[in-house]
């Protein structure tokens, strides 16, 4: 089946002409109209572009001018990455209306490669969510328990990469929305190291925070989006060019000359099913020749706090520019400017947006700055030295992502804390800029997916990669059997 395919398996196919772009389109179609509605991945879907686009490709490789071998292969990508002349909504009622002029600079790079664009994916509003249930698009399902979530906020492009309803997708990482809805889902997802993908054209969440990244079927397919998406961007001022730029392909490490460190904090408070399918992987990467290396990253618990003052104090500074008037949607019932600027902000953010702007602005107000904004940037410094120390010991470090499994629908909407407490594994890697990778790894007793995080020292994706892969090929992709 077309639709069960990699990246790599279809870029093969259609450099041996076996395949066109325009079936891959239509296999798509197909399956995105039958099943979307069960699962609610999709934002936006517009198949007549796409098909225009894989006809396109397909005339390109008839006449040996394909842009690269990926020429005429569909991304689907999150609802807040711009894209030229297609909605980029954020999940929010207040961009409800937004079409960009401009594409992100991933999606240049994208379509640089002849690569097409297959849809927008729903999301957590404004990125902020751990469940895709704050979308004003209704929430996405768990392609393999319906009565549960996908995760977020990157929950669509998570379940989309799961149902076979994408090849991959892109989303967006402030705090574990790329990892923690792979690991729900039973994908691959890569947050990059900050600076190394251009945030232009990524709608602002928390920008010291912010990195886009892949959700794969394989980590062949994370690692050539990674490479295809990342470099220096002169629009993005916090990008970067290493040295050591991303290879498309890579081949699995030895591990005899791997030492992963294991946190002995990342497994307090962890289900007994996660921890028990962390320990018997961790058990294999030993018998496997690895030295496994009990480490202690002691400022973990401060993580939550931390992450949660620093991503509302630049929450509520970026979302600023909503205001009705320069941008975003107006309210239709305002009477004068006050109300204008009242009303369509009232009107145009969701709860939890709500929540968030109003917890930074408090953080960031005078009299409080020093005791909560100012304390939390002291405690991230804190939190890069613990990373810095390890590495000085180990290669890599392994880790459960989430403390469970894929809530149920529903369960943790009411306890915003609740839900803020279960990102406590993926955000200290976006507060110390290193990149970290969710592979699946197991199922626990109900059926539903379990991933092992691996996290690698600044700019060394190629390090977490590598290892991804040789863990990777000892597993059977978790299928997901909705239909
Ligand atoms: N769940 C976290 C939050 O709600 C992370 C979100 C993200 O990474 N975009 O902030």
């Amino acid at each position: 089946m077309i639709t069960s395919k990699t990246v790599v398996q279809l870029a093969d196919l259609l450099t041996k002409k076996e395949i066109s772009a325009v079936e891959i389109a239509n296999a798509y179609i197909d399956r995105i109209n039958t099943h979307d509605k069960k699962i609610n991945a999709y934002i936006t879907f517009n198949p007549e572009k796409l098909l225009i686009e894989a006809s396109q490709s397909d005339k390109r490789r008839a006449t040996g001018s394909e842009l690269s071998q990926y020429d005429g292969i569909p991304v689907a990508i999150k609802d807040n990455i711009c894209t030229k002349g297609m909605k980029t909504s954020c999940g929010s009622r207040i961009l409800g209306d937004y079409t960009p002029p401009y594409d992100a600079t991933v999606i240049a790079k994208l379509k640089e490669k002849g690569m097409t664009i297959l849809g927008k994916l729903n999301m957590d509003e404004f990125a902020m969510g751990s469940t895709t249930e704050t979308s004003c698009y209704g929430p996405v399902k768990n392609p393999h328990n319906l009565n549960h979530v996908p995760g977020g906020s990157s929950g669509g492009s998570a379940a989309a990469v799961a149902a076979h309803l994408a090849p991959a997708a892109l989303g967006s990482d402030t705090g574990g929305s790329i990892r923690q809805p792979a690991s729900f889902c039973g994908v691959t997802g890569m947050k990059p190291t900050y600076g190394r993908v251009s945030r232009f054209g990524l709608v602002a969440f928390a920008s010291s925070l912010d990195q886009i990244g892949p959700l794969a079927r394989t980590i062949d397919d994370a690692t050539l989006l990674t490479s295809i998406i990342s470099g220096k961007d002169t629009k993005d001022s916090t990008s970067v060019a290493p040295d050591n730029a991303i290879p498309e392909t890579i081949t699995c490490r030895d591990l005899k000359t791997v030492r992963i460190g294991v946190p002995e904090e990342y497994f307090e408070g962890v289900s007994d099913d996660t921890k028990h399918a962390l320990s018997k992987k961790i058990n294999e990467l030993d018998a496997a020749g690895a030295q496994i290396v009990p480490i202690s990253l002691k400022m973990t618990e401060f993580a939550v706090p931390t992450y949660y003052l620093i991503a509302t104090a630049e929450a509520s500074s970026n979302l600023a520019r909503y205001d009705g008037v320069k941008y975003g949607a107006r309210s239709k019932v305002a009477q004068n400017l006050d109300e204008l600027y009242k009303l369509s902000r009232s009107e145009g953010f969701g709860q939890e947006v709500k929540r968030r702007i109003i917890l930074g602005t408090y953080s960031l107000s005078s009299g409080y700055y020093d005791a909560y904004y100012l304390k939390a940037l002291k405690a991230r410094t804190c939190i890069i030295n613990d990373f810095k120390k390890a590495f000085e010991s180990v290669d890599i470090i392994a880790a459960p992502v989430v403390p469970s499994t894929a809530f149920r629908l529903g369960e943790n909407l009411s306890n915003p804390l609740e839900m803020y407490m279960s990102d406590i594994l993926t955000i200290s890697a976006n507060l110390a800029a290193i990149p970290s990778i969710s592979i699946p790894i197991a199922k626990d007793a109900k059926g539903l997916p379990i991933g092992m995080q691996l996290m690698g020292p600044h700019f060394d994706e190629k390090s977490v990669f590598e290892i991804g892969k040789t863990i990777e090929k000892d597993i059977t992709p978790l299928i997901a059997d909705f239909m």
